[in-house]
């Protein structure tokens, strides 16, 4: 049986950890638009080059170049146990277009989970991730992420708790614990539309 996932958070809350193991652990195929932007870049396409002058300031995709990407990406790799979608939608305007095309594809989406840490978590992340070498992880173009995300894409928490999909995740806490509670939470909600 399908079940598909979303994940929202602020930089560095732990979504491409948690994302990973997930998917791994539910076989569902991990939707990365960030990692697909990553691999655009590495290959220079026009659309990396794009990707990158935006990237590189904290600057969003615009949502239609995001969602086509997206759209080409998931045909070419629908599987039967289901998706995680790991930093998309982003915005409203995503979320609203996603719902439309969802319902024509007779897909659903089953869970979101916020996952959120205090700030200055957030940025002691940031600090060790920018020594690992992810080139969008600076002080600057960081903050600048941190207010996309709750100018653009933290409204989407209110929009999926209307919908009774939003499950908030605190990932202040060691990553095998974070997991084991994502994973009880989705135990939990397989068990009940199994019944
Ligand atoms: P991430 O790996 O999810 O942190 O994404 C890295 C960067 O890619 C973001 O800071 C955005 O600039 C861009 N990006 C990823 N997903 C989206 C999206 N759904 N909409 C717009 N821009 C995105």
């Amino acid at each position: 049986m399908e079940f598909n996932i979303i994940m929202i958070g602020p930089p560095c809350s732990g979504k491409g950890t948690h994302s990973k193991l997930i998917s791994e652990k539910y076989g569902l195929s991990h939707i990365s638009t960030g990692e697909l932007f990553r691999q655009e870049i590495a290959k220079e396409t026009p659309l990396g080059v794009l990707a990158k002058m935006l990237i590189d300031k904290g600057n969003l995709v615009p949502d239609s170049i995001t969602l086509k990407m997206l759209y080409q990406y998931v045909n070419s790799l629908r599987n039967d146990q289901g998706h995680l979608l790991d930093g998309v939608p982003r915005t409203l305007a995503q979320a609203e277009i996603f719902e439309k095309f969802i319902k024509k594809h007779h897909i659903k989406c089953d869970l979101v989970f916020y996952l959120h840490s205090p700030e200055e978590v957030l940025f002691q992340r940031m600090f060790k991730r920018a020594a690992e070498g992810r080139a969008d992880d600076n002080d600057q173009v960081f903050l600048k992420r941190m207010s996309n995300y709750f100018e653009l894409t933290h409204v989407l928490t209110e929009y999926y708790l209307a919908k009774g999909k939003l499950i908030s995740i605190s990932t202040n806490a060691p990553i095998h614990e974070v997991s084991a509670t994502i994973f009880a939470r989705i135990d939990q909600y397989l068990a009940e539309i199994n019944k």
